[in-house]
């Protein structure tokens, strides 16, 4: 048995699991928020220990001091040694990384060196992998990257018809993002159906507050993905646009004087489902603004569930037909009226939902007609990093 960490820092947090592997068992987890203030907040859930700390922490390497302290403290366990392997979430891998990897420095060198693919993500997750490695120099760790899963899309799918040029000189293309996610939901489908990767084709769609779309081949390769160059793109989200005319874009800039943070921040922090309802990003309040009639709501809602199923309905068209749909994270876990709102649009694919299981959260919601299965499967990405350090690690 190992015991291994998946981590996942973010610009003013750090999310951590402890796993048990391989059996895959949840030993702690529990997050940092709001890392570079006098009141931070640290909570720590370990059996029946329930940890919930206010306290000052300037940066990562102070809340990763804090949690390697408490492990023991609290008897987590005994040494730090006993941590054999320490798997870190990076959003951008480039064309540089095709699967995971065991960091090494000239591996982190690579990293930083993506960090204008992704200036608000990368940059972190470095700080993430150095405060380990500052406390933990001899312990095996490896990047996991949310574009990976990715690497097997095809250039007529990943480049955007602009000049070839700026491919050559900025790497501009699509890359996608939560591959983790969608491979760990599309692997958990195969198991659950006894199948091996090469029977089905399945389009997986990741929709939590940030949301995706990617269609896998029957070889199991992610073929497209509807995020793209940065996860601003493809599918209305909780507060992203996904895609817009570009020229929305100058224009906006221009009548509202904005610089391009400006724009960006308008993008990606109050458009989407909020800006659309101008209620809340939360797609709970929108249901119950909608079912009081409340006319933005209902704009926002069938926006929403317009441009899943369209972007589903492409990709069904590229695989020519699809074997299973699988719905996961926040919204689409949880969601059944999301989940109904898509699959009403698929009919034609004869696709059908049974209502009890769609509302009880089944695993599997097609009725025994339906040409499609639709599986509904809780992601879990710290399994499939945790996964990764097993894999590579050792
Ligand atoms: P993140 O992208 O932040 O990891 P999650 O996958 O945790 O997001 O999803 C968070 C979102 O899930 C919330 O914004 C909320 O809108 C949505 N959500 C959670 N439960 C429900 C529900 N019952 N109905 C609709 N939306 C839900």
């Amino acid at each position: 048995m190992k015991k291994i960490f998946a981590i996942n820092a973010g610009s003013s947090s750090l999310k951590f699991q402890l796993l048990e592997m391989p059996t895959e068992i949840v030993i702690t987890k529990g997050i940092f928020e709001r890392i570079g203030s006098s009141e931070a907040e640290f909570t720590l859930n370990y059996n029946t220990v329930k940890k919930h700390e206010i306290l000052p922490l300037s940066n990562h390497q102070e809340a990763v001091d804090h949690l390697l302290e408490v492990l023991v403290t609290e008897g987590i366990i005994k040494t730090l040694t006993e941590i054999e392997g320490i798997g870190h979430r990076v959003a951008h891998g480039g064309e540089q990384f095709q699967d995971s990897a065991v960091i090494n420095d000239s591996i982190l060198k690579t990293i930083e060196s993506l960090n204008h693919l992704a200036p608000s993500h990368n940059p972190v997750n470095v700080i993430g992998i150095k405060a380990f490695q500052s406390k933990l120099p001899d312990t095996v760790s490896v990047a996991v990257f949310d574009t990976a899963f990715h690497h097997t899309i095809r250039p007529e799918a990943y480049m955007y018809p602009i000049p070839f040029k700026y491919y050559e000189k900025y790497n501009i293309r699509k890359y996608g993002f939560h591959g983790t996610s969608h491979k760990y939901v599309y692997e958990t489908l195969l198991k659950i159906l006894n199948k091996e990767s090469g029977e089905d084709r399945v389009v997986t769609c990741h929709l939590g507050n940030g949301a995706s779309v990617c269609a896998i081949d029957s070889n199991g390769h992610s073929v497209n993905t509807s995020m793209g160059f940065t996860p601003s793109a493809g599918l209305m989200m909780g507060t992203r646009s996904g895609d817009i005319d570009p020229s929305i874009i100058p224009f906006l800039m221009e009548r509202e004087k904005l610089n391009s943070k400006e724009i960006l921040d308008l993008l990606n922090k109050s458009s989407g489902v909020l800006g659309v309802s101008g209620l809340s990003n939360d797609l709970r309040d929108i249901k119950s603004a909608a079912e009081n009639n409340d006319e933005r709501a209902k704009l926002a809602l069938n926006m929403y569930a317009n441009r899943v199923a369209d972007t589903i309905s492409a990709y069904v068209s590229h695989l020519g037909g699809i074997e299973a749909l699988v719905f996961t994270a926040g919204v689409g876990e949880n969601s059944s009226m999301i989940r109904s709102l898509v699959c009403k649009r698929l009919a034609f694919l004869n696709l059908k939902i049974d209502d009890w299981n769609n509302k009880n959260n089944e695993t599997f919601l097609e009725t025994d007609d339906s040409a499609v299965k639709v599986a509904v499967i809780p992601t879990n990405e710290e399994v499939v990093i945790a996964r990764d350090v097993v894999r590579l690690g050792f």
